[in-house]
């Protein structure tokens, strides 16, 4: 009976990791792929058996404890892993099969401004893949079907030697003949080249709800590709992309816009028509209008999203100073002006807020 330790050169209280590193020192030594010495064969193997023990722990305690049993070698897949750090997926695979989910797409859904204000139908047109008509995804030509592989005998693996270090090992691999299906089309449907599928143009009406916002994803289930063999089809998903709109912006549920009025205008007040996605509307622009104050039409802004009701539309009041004035203009301004006695350009003081005025006259302040 050989002493595991001895064999392996290390003291009784070795770490695992002297014995990780004693084991593959004396391997590297005594491999047959290194060493084609008979001897050297056969003290690989006390090598490997004495690695095999100590290296787990339940078989080295057993083994410390003078127990002749739980020390039998168990073949090349554990000394793989302790090497290798663990061989996982090694257990069989069956064939995989042909019919396959279809991919999720992704398509832009361009919209303008008004698409959003009140919803839309939209008409897309989007490249995909069908089911291919001939072989109703099958693959195979007609009257012809698939067979049994003849290289890995429907297994859709197999197996391979894999030279190492530490000798032949058995590994799997996917069945390079039939790609791991286990069978093999020898007669293709021509339409489909097998595939079961073929290139398709759809055709789609999409419901935009409106009030949708800019990069939202509308997900159609089932409007997605087709899949190998006539799977089920993935989902389709619509990115939205609102254009900008030349006139009006979107705030929430409203909508802005800039409203450019004349110096006259805003001094004396004016009727006026404005083009909206409403159609034309009325707008009062009262006498004495500030530049940057917004006038606001209520219930004509954004529809709100699952709901009846509609922002507002807001005009910010943009005052056009007048520039190209000539010589009467230009003296008939700077009369207004000696008649006004406006204050020189000043600093303005920060206003109060409604709530300040209200609490300054109830404590007393002013
Ligand atoms: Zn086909
Ligand atoms: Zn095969």
């Amino acid at each position: 009976m050989t002493d595991h330790y001895e064999t392996l050169g290390v003291a009784r209280d070795a770490s695992i990791d002297e014995i990780k590193k004693a084991y593959r020192k004396l391997a590297r030594k005594l491999h047959p792929d290194v060493n084609p010495a008979p001897e050297a064969a056969e003290q690989f193997k006390q090598v490997t058996l004495a690695y095999e023990v100590l290296s787990d722990e339940t078989k080295r305690a057993s083994y410390d404890r003078g127990d002749q049993g739980g020390q039998g070698f168990s073949g090349f897949g554990d000394i793989f892993d302790a090497f290798f750090g663990g061989g996982g997926g090694r257990g069989h695979r069956g064939p995989k099969s042909r019919v396959q989910p279809g991919d999720d797409a992704l398509v832009r859904l361009d919209l303008t401004l008004r698409d959003v204000v009140f919803g839309v139908t939209k008409t897309i047109e989007v490249d995909t893949a069908g089911v291919c008509d001939t072989c109703h995804g099958a693959g195979t030509a007609a009257g012809s079907d698939p067979v049994t592989c003849s290289y890995c005998k429907g297994a859709g693996f197999v197996q391979q030697q894999v030279r190492s270090l530490l000798g032949n090992v058995l590994t799997e691999m996917e069945c390079p003949m039939c790609h791991g299906y286990g069978t093999t089309i020898p007669q293709p449907c021509p339409d489909c080249d097998g595939q079961g599928r073929v290139r398709q143009h759809d055709t789609i009406e999409v419901p935009v709800p409106a009030g949708i916002d800019n990069g939202v994803r509308l997900h159609l289930a089932g409007r997605g590709e087709v899949g190998p063999g006539g799977g089920p089809r993935g989902d389709l998903y619509l990115e939205v992309h609102v254009e900008t709109d030349e006139t009006f912006t979107r705030d929430g549920d409203d909508l802005v816009a800039s409203l450019e009025v004349s110096m006259a205008d805003a001094v004396l007040g004016a009727e006026a028509t404005i083009e909206t996605f409403d159609g034309p509307l009325q707008v009062s622009v009262k006498p004495g209008v500030q530049a940057g104050s917004v006038i606001t039409l209520g219930g004509h802004g954004v529809t709100r999203l699952r709901r009846n009701t509609r922002g507002d539309l807001r005009l910010n009041v943009s005052v056009q100073t007048p520039t190209n004035l000539n010589a009467e203009q230009r003296r008939l301004i700077e009369q207004l002006a000696k008649l006004r006695h406006d204050d020189a350009p000043h600093l303005a003081t920060v206003s109060k807020s409604g709530f300040q005025r209200f609490r300054d006259r109830f404590m007393g302040r002013h």
